[in-house]
């Protein structure tokens, strides 16, 4: 395996902006949801104050029973992006993470079926723990990446992006078409199955393709 580079936090920080997430992007997680896959991307917003990095913990909330994890890939935006056509959509890429799409899950369910948004499921503090970034050019394929979790040392969930129903061309034009992308603004493409929760002191460790480690800690 060739050796990335990657800017570690501290060497660079980066400034998060908006968080983009896409929801049922691979066939199989949407089944062990129940849930049916959409024609067009199906998004909805994280507040970037819940972003944590490596080494960091995640805080389980009062208010609920049942958080799961969720390992996507992030993607992260370069320059900004209004109404970008497919075919350019990867101009605007300046990296790429690993991500936790930490999820109330209780509390996501009942906000489904009362036909309430999802915010408070996702928006916890520290609901978003990210990886360093690899850079673009360091990646040669996007839709080939072996992605996983680890909890306590077992595998999770395991998959590759190949099995995403959009492209990451067609996710960044779409969502473009509707907001405007600016620097630092991170996409979470979406998980992939074998969802489950997690509990206070679990150790979770995330990667992509033996390139991107994340590891934090419940708490
Ligand atoms: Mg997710």
């Amino acid at each position: 395996m060739k050796y990335y580079k990657y800017l570690s936090r501290s060497k660079k920080k980066m400034n998060i902006g908006k968080i983009v997430c896409l929801a049922r992007t691979y066939k199989k997680h949407a089944e062990e949801m129940k849930a049916i896959t959409t024609k067009e991307p199906l998004l909805f917003l994280k507040p970037n104050s819940s972003v944590i990095y490596n080494g960091e913990n995640i805080v389980i909330p009062k208010r609920s029973n049942s958080v799961h994890h969720e390992v996507e890939l992030g993607i992260i935006i370069g320059k900004k992006a209004k109404n970008i056509k497919i075919k350019n959509s990867m101009d605007y890429i300046f990296g790429y993470v690993i991500a936790l799409d930490i999820t109330a899950r209780d509390i996501q369910s009942e906000a489904k079926r009362n036909g309430w948004p999802w915010g408070i499921a996702k928006g916890f503090d520290t609901f978003t723990p990210i990886s360093d970034v690899i850079l673009k050019k360091d990646i040669k394929n996007p839709m080939n990446l072996d992605i996983s979790l680890k909890v306590n040392n077992e595998i999770r969930q395991k998959s590759n992006t190949k099995n995403l129903i959009f492209t990451i061309e067609e996710i960044i034009s779409y969502i473009s078409s509707i907001m405007t992308l600016e620097p630092g603004d991170l996409i979470l493409t979406g998980t992939p199955e074998g969802v489950e929760e997690i509990k206070k002191g679990d150790n979770l460790s995330a990667n992509l393709e033996n390139i991107l480690t994340l590891e934090v800690n419940v708490k």
